[in-house]
């Protein structure tokens, strides 16, 4: 596999673009904004340029991974030579499963396509296409160029030659692939959404801060960032989607969203996109927060 197509050019859709580009492969990277398209490459470069100075990477490395990407706002033009396709496009399910449709038509019948989601079933996602053993999740984590995991979920017809095919690729990202079935939340969101929102259910019942509820974590229990923060950092709107599909597809109570992360989502508090969240990332505060997170 040589050819990947990356839709969405966002957090994580450009965090997937330099990681894949870096190792070589050719990037086609997909947008409906010709605005986040610009915005994706801007942060792209300013993150190998913090690798560069860092003497992580040459100079030469950082001009061939951009020379490895092209951008593009025509989803069929930027999918009709893919080998795989990793989707992460925003977490919506009618957004995906339109584009999911669009890819089954254009792509090859051999390409594997993937998705980045955070809670949409795979299973689901594969029940719009005509090849469901070759649609697998690919669950990187933020920021991508930096973390080692990726989560990989079968669905329920995925076969074992695409999770293979999909394991040997992500080791070649010199990845960690951990394979998982699909089901709300898959592992890592079932395990970190619910502690994120019993933090946000600690500061809502007024038992502690935000300072001392992140400071708790960091310090208590090894966490390099407290769950308040982190959720700053995921986007409190994502934290608060994941919780719905957990407390929808379980019906256990225990996934209920709390009512001050509800709220915060309403008022347009986001986390570090929208500015404010549980902390102020206001612009000059924004640069050294994210700074910070590249550094642990
Ligand atoms: P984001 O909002 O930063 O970016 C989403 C991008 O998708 C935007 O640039 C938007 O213009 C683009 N887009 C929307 N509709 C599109 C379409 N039809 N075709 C092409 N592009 C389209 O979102 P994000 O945080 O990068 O999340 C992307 C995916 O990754 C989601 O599924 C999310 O659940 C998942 N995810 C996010 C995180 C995280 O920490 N943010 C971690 C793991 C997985």
């Amino acid at each position: 596999m040589k050819n990947i197509t990356v839709i969405g050019a966002g957090t994580m859709g450009n965090g997937i673009a330099h990681t894949f580009a870096q190792f070589g492969y050719q990037v086609s990277l997909v947008d409906i904004s010709q605005d986040s398209l610009d915005r994706g490459l801007a942060t792209i470069t300013k993150n190998l340029d913090r690798m560069l100075a860092k003497e992580k990477i040459s100079e030469a490395d950082k001009s061939s991974t951009l020379n490895n990407i092209l951008t593009f706002t025509d989803l069929k033009e930027g999918a009709k030579n893919a080998d795989l396709v990793v989707e992460a496009a925003s977490e919506n399910e009618k957004i995906k499963l339109d584009i999911f449709k669009t890819l089954d038509n254009v792509c090859p019948p051999e390409t594997i396509l993937s998705s980045n989601t955070s809670s949409i079933p795979i299973t689901k996602i594969a029940a719009v296409t005509n090849r469901p053993a070759q649609v697998i999740g690919m669950h990187f984590m933020n920021p991508v160029p930096i973390m080692k995991l990726v989560e990989i979920i079968r669905g329920y017809n995925t076969s074992d030659e695409t999770t293979n095919k999909i394991i040997e690729m992500s080791k070649n990202l010199k990845k960690v692939p951990t394979e998982v079935n699909d089901y709300p939340g898959f592992v890592a969101n079932r395990i970190l959404m619910p502690m994120i929102n019993e933090a946000i259910e600690t500061l809502y019942t007024g038992v502690a801060g935000v300072q001392e509820i992140d400071t708790v974590m960091k310090l208590g229990m090894a966490h390099p960032m407290g769950p308040l923060q982190l959720a700053d950092f995921i986007g409190l709107d994502v934290c608060l989607s994941i919780l719905e599909v957990m407390y929808d597809g379980f019906k256990n109570p225990k996934y209920a969203p709390c009512p001050l992360l509800v709220n915060m989502v309403r008022a347009g508090k986001m986390g570090v996109k929208s500015g404010e969240g549980f902390y102020d990332y206001s612009e000059s505060r924004k640069a050294e927060v994210v700074a910070q997170q590249f550094n642990s």
